[in-house]
């Protein structure tokens, strides 16, 4: 069993990991205390693996941390690593999906992605990455209440109804999304690693 702590504040994405992480593998946690650790990085790994051993050298515990993100090809450079500073850091949620909108208006390429990294950092000699991807596009205006984020906009190109967004098929999300794909890539290293140890 490896037991971690989750390098997050978000609670929705500690909630998923709970769910996504294979328990007879798998016991996390979220870390009794936040560290605000400034992502510096320019990729995802990067900005995963500085909260992995930010939270390693404070907690002395193996750590799992993620960065993820949505890219959207007709603005490269506004969301991705920089998602959650959309707009600025403050702006609330509902907002950075109205100007995400308003930005998109008139636009016809709606297609977008979004990333995860996950950082498992189980001793500065053991540190693991695994990465998941799910492919979609921006709708033109918001639906469904579940999720987070940008889930309301988002409408996953593999879902069989194209109408709906991630808020509206939860169950899908927790099989499919891009934390379910970087979580199924881990249980299968940690399963097999397991094995052969
Ligand atoms: P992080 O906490 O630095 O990884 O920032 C992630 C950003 O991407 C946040 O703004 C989230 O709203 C957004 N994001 C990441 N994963 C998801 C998701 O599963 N659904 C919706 N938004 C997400």
């Amino acid at each position: 069993m490896i037991e971690l702590i989750l390098a997050t504040a978000n609670k929705h994405k500690a909630h998923e990991f709970s769910s996504l992480l294979d328990p007879t593998i798998f016991s996390v946690q979220v870390a009794s205390e936040n560290i605000d650790v400034e992502e510096t990085g320019f990729t995802y790994s990067e900005n995963a693996f500085i909260k992995a051993q930010a939270y390693y050298n404070k907690f002395k515990t193996p750590v799992l941390a993620d960065d993820s993100g949505l890219n959207v090809d007709a603005l490269p450079d506004e969301l991705g690593i920089y998602s959650a500073r959309f707009g600025g850091a403050s702006l609330p949620q509902s907002e950075k999906n109205k100007l995400l909108l308003e930005k998109l208006k008139g636009i016809s390429n709606r297609n977008a992605h979004f990333s995860c990294v996950l950082c498992f950092y189980l001793s500065p000699s053991e540190i693991f990455f695994f990465e998941g991807k799910v492919d979609g596009t921006i709708a033109f205006a918001e639906s469904g209440t579940g999720g987070f984020g940008y889930d309301p906009l988002f409408h996953p190109t593999n879902f069989d109804d194209p109408k709906l967004s991630l808020a509206m098929i939860e169950d899908w999300k927790m099989k499919h999304s891009h934390r379910a794909v970087a979580c199924q890539k881990a249980t299968s290293f940690f399963k097999k690693r397991n094995c052969h140890s």
